[in-house]
């Protein structure tokens, strides 16, 4: 079975994107900024911010980290967005989720400009993305993208089945799968919480991506033979990180997996990356 190596590509894309950055910086006159902002104490989030920082320092981006108080308020949050909304230096502005209680993502996510949306989740990006046009794309499914083209993977001509429709994972990937490209061009069934017969969906796939959220849901009898799985899902447990899929014994008939950790994480992260990348190519206009 072939490990798809979330961890390596990943540290292989960072190196590609400090190449990238060097040799730009000089017609651009600054390196790539990000803003990440992460509201409260949520010990996940703060481990994700963290990455994320390091992730961008491996890249050559300067990150500026905007760490808030649990009790800021609506107004304060907006006002930040807007100030990074106006700043020149500042490619992207990522908003780390969930927020605490009493703060309304959805109108922070609609505040923050779609053109420095480097995670992709402004209804004007999403919108987008399901019209075919260009638009920065969410970073966890454009990153699972990411890991099948880097394999040489092509899903398309294939079935391809996505369970969870989350707007963040499930929903957007569906979206990528199923357009033309030689990377994605593939015939997609979404699964979700309202889906009868999941087993028997799951077992049609030759490309089975899983995003639900629930701790070894995908068995190895729900896997046809030779598939290509994707597991996204994570979860802490006693034994450790697990996933969406029982990974020992579906390792030992597909033809190729992500591991949990070190699958889809990083490549989450590294999307974030060549997104910010790519606005500051566009914002300096250096852009080829
Ligand atoms: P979510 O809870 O928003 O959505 C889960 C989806 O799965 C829903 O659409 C639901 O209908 C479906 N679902 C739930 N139970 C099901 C079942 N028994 N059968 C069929 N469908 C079912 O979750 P999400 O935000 O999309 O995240 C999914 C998983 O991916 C979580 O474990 C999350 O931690 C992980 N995740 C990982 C990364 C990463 O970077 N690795 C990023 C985002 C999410």
């Amino acid at each position: 079975m072939l490990l798809l190596d979330g961890k390596a590509t990943a540290a292989a894309i960072r190196a590609e994107l400090k190449e990238e950055v060097a040799a730009g910086l000089a017609a651009a006159g600054r390196a790539p900024g990000l803003a990440v902002i992460l509201v409260g104490e949520d010990p996940a989030s703060q481990v994700y911010v963290r990455n994320k920082e390091r992730g961008c320092e491996e890249a050559g981006i300067r990150s500026e980290a905007f760490r808030l108080p649990a009790d800021t308020t609506q107004e304060a949050l907006e006002v930040l967005i807007d100030e990074l909304n106006g700043r020149a230096d500042i490619d992207g502005i990522l908003l780390q989720l969930p927020l605490p209680k009493g703060l309304n993502s959805q109108r922070c996510l609609e505040r923050i400009s779609p053109k420095k949306d480097v995670d992709g989740f402004h209804p004007e990006n999403m919108g987008r993305l399901a019209l075919g046009l260009p638009g920065f794309r969410p970073c966890t499914p454009a990153g699972v993208m990411t890991l099948l083209e880097r394999y040489d993977l092509s899903p398309s001509g294939k079935k391809a089945v996505v369970v969870g429709r989350s707007n963040i994972v499930g929903k957007p990937l569906a979206l990528m799968l199923g357009a033309p490209g030689k990377y994605a061009n593939a015939t997609v069934t979404v699964c979700h919480s309202g889906t009868p017969n999941l087993a028997e969906e799951c077992r049609q796939a030759d490309f089975l991506f899983v995003a639900a959220g629930r701790p070894c849901l995908v068995t190895s009898d729900m896997v046809k033979p030779g598939a290509v799985v994707v597991d996204v899902g994570i979860h802490r447990t006693d034994e450790g990180l697990v996933g969406d899929c029982k990974y020992d014994d579906i390792s030992c008939i597909a033809s190729a997996m992500t591991p949990v950790p070190g699958g889809v994480g990083p490549m989450t992260i590294a999307q974030l990356l060549i997104n910010t990348v790519i606005s500051w190519k566009g914002r300096t206009g250096i852009a080829g």
